[in-house]
């Protein structure tokens, strides 16, 4: 019998669920149509595409209007930081930024970009669980900040930021506030209005969507600068043929996830408790990673000594477990992630790390599973430590 695949790196990507493939389908096929045509399969493409911006508006408390439809969560992070920066340097309003230090690199680099073209930017330090103070915010502001950046939740780690808080901080300064909310869908409240931002990027195959495809919220009145020229499409603010089926996967999906949000976090925080305490219990040297209370319910990610992550998921692959390193934007390289050099993780201790993201479809047996692997697996690669060795 094959065996069966356990699946923990749902903070990387999430299979597509059954019911969005299927509202999918027809629009690849039957359905087909450019919602810019005028005849009836357009006009039914143009009416799909009103239906998902409805979901993703009422899920957000937002209007229509404040939806853009884009090419994912890289493409909705660099719309919002370049957008609307560009649009207040040419308003003569200033060109200071501020992010995180932990932020995902289609927000750091978007942000490294702007900077060599003349930006000043401030990178907010975090606490060591991976937190942002909203004291350290309100320091950094200054008369010409034009935009402040945080993440909603982190990706490596899965720290929850206070972003209604920082939200409020910007607010008071009428600084627009952009949060990458790509982690927290499906998990945390999307609702703009409690979260006070204005800009909210999210992208669908991290909640059972398809890949390549995100949406960006913009609050009416915020600044932005398109960063994609060509046909009228998305009011002006996003050119390109709509990926129509890829909008309806987007919005199905997102409609799905809201439905079971409260299931969905009981469910994985029971997993990821399992995975976390049965580490830390019967495995010596073991360390969590982030903050364990705001935590993302489907998060584990956790550091062994002397050993290095990257041969751990090879031999987890082996027994048909998946599973990331610290950090997958640099695998292959030696670097520590960024995010856990921020949260004052050693190199040592950041290159034995491992990210464990359970998901909806992850069982206790699976947890079992790999908690009888897991043992094993470490002792087999501290064996040949060399530095365990020569303690011992
Ligand atoms: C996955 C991810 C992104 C990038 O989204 P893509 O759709 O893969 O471009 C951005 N931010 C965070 C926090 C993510 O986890």
């Amino acid at each position: 019998m094959a065996q069966r695949t356990i699946y923990l790196d749902h903070a990387a990507t999430t299979p597509v669920d059954s019911h969005v493939l299927a509202a999918m389908l027809p629009y690849f096929t039957t359905q087909s149509g450019n919602a810019s045509s005028i005849h009836h399969r357009g006009r039914a493409s143009l009416q799909a595409l009103d239906d998902a911006r409805e979901i993703v508006a009422d899920v957000l408390g937002a209007s229509l209007k404040e939806i853009i439809f884009t090419g994912g969560g890289s493409e909705a992070n660099n719309l919002a930081i370049k957008g609307v920066a560009l649009a207040q340097q040419q308003r003569g309003k200033g060109q200071h930024i501020i992010t995180s230090a932990i932020e995902h690199h289609a927000v750091l680099h978007a942000v490294d970009y702007l900077q060599q073209y003349g930006f000043d930017i401030t990178i907010l330090p975090v606490d060591p669980g991976g937190l942002v103070y909203p004291d350290d915010l309100r320091k950094a502001i200054r008369p010409d900040t034009v935009l402040v950046s945080v993440m909603y939740a982190n990706n490596e780690v899965g720290s929850i930021q206070p972003v209604a808080e920082l939200g409020a901080i910007c607010r008071e300064h009428t600084i627009p506030f952009h949060t990458d909310a790509v982690q927290a869908a499906g998990s945390l409240s999307l609702n703009v209005q409690e979260l006070n931002v204005d800009l909210l990027t999210l992208t669908a195959h991290k909640f059972y969507g398809p890949q390549g495809v995100g949406a960006l919220y913009v609050r009416r009145g915020t600044p932005l600068l398109p960063q994609i020229n060509g046909g009228g499409q998305e009011r002006r603010r996003r050119a390109g043929t709509e990926n129509v089926a890829g909008i309806v996967g987007l919005g199905a999906a997102l409609r799905l996830a809201e439905e079971r949000r409260e299931w969905y976090v009981a469910h994985c925080s029971r997993l990821r408790d399992r995975i976390i305490e049965g580490t830390l219990e019967t495995i010596p040297g073991t360390q969590l990673n982030g903050d364990y209370h705001k935590r993302l319910p489907n998060n584990a990610h956790l550091s062994f000594e002397h050993l290095e992550g990257e041969s751990m998921l090879l031999l987890l692959d082996q027994q048909g477990i998946c599973a990331s390193s610290g950090s997958a934007c640099t695998s292959g390289s030696l670097e520590p992630s960024h995010v856990l050099s921020a949260l004052g993780v050693s190199p040592e201790q950041a290159v034995g790390s491992v990210r464990f993201s359970v998901g909806k479809d992850i069982t206790d047996t699976d947890i079992d599973t790999l908690l009888v692997v897991l043992p094993d697996i470490v002792a087999q690669l501290r064996a040949v430590a060399p530095l365990y060795n020569t303690r011992i």
